[in-house]
């Protein structure tokens, strides 16, 4: 069966639905040498700081949902983030990753101010993921040095993005217009979608790796979509489910196929091992997506007095480690494998192709 960068959306949905073993061995050699004939073995590291856990939306799948009462929020101070950055400094990682919430009260003038600061005490490249901001707040901070940005498009089956991801009061989101935003102003754009989402079909989930094509996104990141009880889908997501085997299973397995085949389709991306993989294979996941397309990990430098409140999904992994404990774990995982660690920024090998010479 196909497996090359212009894969059509009929094979990647075989690939999607197969299930033999030997098939599958296939598949993830593929993906492997696809990742090292394009972005090599080094493993890039973004130390991950949850700077904030306010949100005014309510999206379904989300823990940090407004509507969760439950949920102490945080906001970390400006001093706070700054000695997790230093942090990302000293174990060595090029990339530090500032995620929240959507968060107003993380204003446009605080966050410049924030990345004025770390760009003027540090070498690293920012990544922003603070949700869907203003055109102008999303130029402000990209002339402030941020070099890239995050916005998961969670699935391409605009129907079911609207019933998980409800709109603001009459302003329903255009996550791909503000994808095309993002990469106009010059930042490496990442996206992704989770994975056995409620009512998303395999011919969804097909389409959704066709669009990190179209899009040529810079980082792609899939998760296994994780039910948090304290979320509207967890209760009511039996309702949305497909019957006649067109659910997609939100399974490690699953998860696997899609880094596999996102891997294919964009042979140069940065694509993480993402913490959501490593729940559900604490043991062995972050490896196995290292080994099937995957060549980011992303360890989490949050203070763990925050770490257990950003509670997107229950029982992420590492919810307990030190960041010190983590940094040596995660480096010895790596070369156990026979992967190097990164130095450096490790930008996306996509964005530097497309720079006009
Ligand atoms: N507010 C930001 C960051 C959200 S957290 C934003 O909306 O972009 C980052 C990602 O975590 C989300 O994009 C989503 O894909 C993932 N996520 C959220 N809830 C999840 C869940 N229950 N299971 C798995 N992944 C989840």
């Amino acid at each position: 069966m196909t497996l090359s960068a212009d894969i059509n959306h009929e094979h990647i949905l075989s690939w999607l639905k197969e299930d033999d073993p030997r098939a599958l061995q296939e598949l993830w050699a593929e993906a492997d040498n696809v990742r090292r004939e394009n972005v090599g073995d080094a493993v890039h590291l973004r130390g991950l700081v949850e700077i904030s856990n306010y949100c005014v939306r309510n999206c379904a799948y989300c823990g940090l949902n407004r509507g969760n009462k439950n949920v102490s929020r945080y906001r970390m101070s400006k001093p706070e983030i700054m000695d997790s950055v230093h942090k990302a400094e000293e174990f060595g990682y090029g990339t530090v990753v500032l995620q929240s919430g959507e968060d107003t009260g993380l204003d446009c003038d605080w966050v410049t101010g924030l990345l004025k600061t770390i760009k003027s005490e540090t070498k690293l490249a920012v990544t922003l993921s603070l949700g869907e901001r203003s055109h102008d707040e999303l130029k402000i901070w990209r002339d402030a040095g941020a070099d890239r940005y995050l916005l998961r498009f969670e699935t391409s089956n605009t129907d079911l993005f609207n019933i998980i991801h409800p709109a603001l009061s009459g302003e329903p989101s255009d996550r791909l217009k503000i994808l095309y935003d993002l990469k106009e102003l010059g930042y490496e754009t990442g996206s992704g979608v989770m994975i056995g989402i409620p009512g998303q079909s395999f011919d969804d989930l097909a389409d959704d790796i066709i669009l990190f094509r179209q899009l040529d996104l810079d980082m792609i990141g899939v998760g296994p979509y994780i039910p948090h009880p304290l979320t509207s889908l967890a209760k009511d997501g039996q309702e949305l489910m497909l019957e006649d085997g067109r659910q997609v299973p939100n399974t490690e397995l699953m998860t696997y196929k899609v880094l596999a085949l996102t891997r294919i389709v964009r042979p140069l991306t940065n694509i993480p091992s993402t913490t959501a993989l490593a729940t559900l294979n604490q043991e062995q996941g972050r490896e196995l997506g290292l080994e099937r397309g995957a060549n980011v990990i992303m360890p989490n430098l949050t203070p763990p007095k925050y770490r257990t409140l950003y509670e997107i999904y229950p029982a992420k992994a590492c919810l307990y480690e030190s960041e010190t404990d983590f940094n040596a774990c995660v480096k010895s995982k790596i070369t156990a494998i026979g992967r190097t660690v990164g130095t450096g920024r490790g930008d996306s090998l996509n964005k530097k192709q497309n720079v006009p010479l």
